[in-house]
């Protein structure tokens, strides 16, 4: 088996504390550089390029589409109408006039289509879209929408890519801290430490090389044989909802609570827009805070932050805003963690009273069948 774990590099990764008190006390004030640091041990990651260069030099590019295309359903169509009598493939506004797209790969939907067309030409190479997708829990995840998700969905298949291990707050945090400022650690700033946790390790995966790659694209000698000018996009980041509301740096269950538009009741269709005035927004309240001591519970930091339940904590995807990427639209609905799981359980939970009801064995007969489904890979889930 293959194990990309023997490669990872280690990096001893410094954080910054916040030098912020409890309430009722002295205010701290101190420059945002000037601040105490502690240090995470153990972060543990692959460079974003070098998971993209594994997966596009490896066996697994066989099975990529490299150019996106348009998936049509005609429902007045008869099976016995060969291809030839069909309408044509381009311009798209030949098909017929009730067909229906059927979306469910990364490489038939319109925002992978859109990044292809805005590809600039090549007059050497063929330009190809590498589609990271990205999940997460603690341990990062990656692999590409080139690939179909059935073949992702394979155990065997190898597709996912370990990208990062995010640590834990070190377990001697709240001593460090109450040693530096004589005040125990409040739940405040250990929210806040695990926001800047996870974004420091993003800052280390977004490196130069990576941002180089995301402007100007990277040449590489394809599993085939073939040289491509690769050009990566970060296209979707699936993960429950507590890690989802680290990554948008969003108050967890805030009066904004959902991490892509920030609105749970209306969940309008375009995502929040990362903008300069957001980055700046965050950056003076950085400031009130370690250079000018204000409380992060204060009145002030509350006022500035409240409208859109934001946290005083750079996104380390901003780095990407000015060349075209909103951070916001990557967060995809998990239908499982954030609404069916729920669902499910009531439902199912109701079945199992449904079949007491019928019998003495039904439930201990259901038991077995499940007992005959296979499980997931070589473990449970
Ligand atoms: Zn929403």
């Amino acid at each position: 088996m293959f194990l990309v774990l023997e490669f990872f590099p280690l990096l001893n990764q410094q954080i910054l504390l916040l030098s912020q008190r409890g309430e009722g006390l002295n205010k701290v004030k101190c420059p945002e550089d000037e601040a105490p640091e502690f240090e995470v041990q153990g972060v543990i990651y692959q460079p974003l390029l070098d998971v993209l260069m594994e997966s596009f030099q490896g066996p697994a590019f066989e099975k990529y589409h490299l150019t996106p295309f348009e998936y049509c359903h005609d429902p007045a169509l008869h099976p016995t109408i060969t291809p030839s009598s069909t309408p044509g493939h381009e311009p798209f506004g030949e098909l017929p006039p009730k067909h229906q797209h059927v979306y469910g790969e990364i490489y038939t939907s319109p925002a992978m289509m859109k990044a292809h067309l805005m590809l600039p030409p090549d007059p050497t190479l063929e330009t190809v879209v590498a589609a990271y997708m990205f999940w997460s829990d603690s341990t990062h995840l990656a692999n590409f929408g080139n690939e179909s998700k059935y073949t992702r969905a394979q155990p065997t298949s190898n597709a996912c890519q370990h990208q990062a291990y995010i640590p834990s707050l070190p377990d001697d945090l709240a001593d460090q801290y109450c040693k530096q400022f004589r005040v125990p650690l409040s739940s405040l700033i250990l929210t806040h430490l695990k926001h800047e946790l996870m974004h420091a390790v993003w800052v280390i995966l977004l490196s130069a090389e990576f941002i180089e790659a995301y402007i100007y694209s990277i040449v590489l000698e394809c599993y085939d044989g073939v040289k491509r000018r690769i050009f990566p996009h970060i296209f979707t980041y699936s993960a429950d909802y507590p890690e989802k509301v680290l990554l948008a740096t969003i108050k967890y269950l805030g009066g904004c609570p959902c991490p892509r538009c920030l609105d749970m009741k209306t969940h309008s269709k375009s995502a929040q827009e990362d903008t300069p005035w957001l980055q700046h927004k965050i950056s003076m309240v950085r400031q009130w805070i370690f250079a000018s001591g204000q409380l992060m519970a204060g009145s002030a930091v509350d006022k500035a932050l409240k409208a859109k339940s934001l946290v005083p904590t750079r996104n380390a995807f901003s780095k990407l805003r000015e060349y075209g990427f909103n951070f916001y639209s990557i967060f995809v609905l998990d239908f499982l963690h954030e609404f069916e799981l729920g669902v499910w359980k009531a439902v199912f939970t109701h079945c199992i009273q449904i079949l007491h009801v019928i019998g003495v064995g039904a439930v201990s007969s259901m038991n077995e069948r499940y007992r005959k489904v296979p499980t997931f890979g070589w473990s449970t889930i």
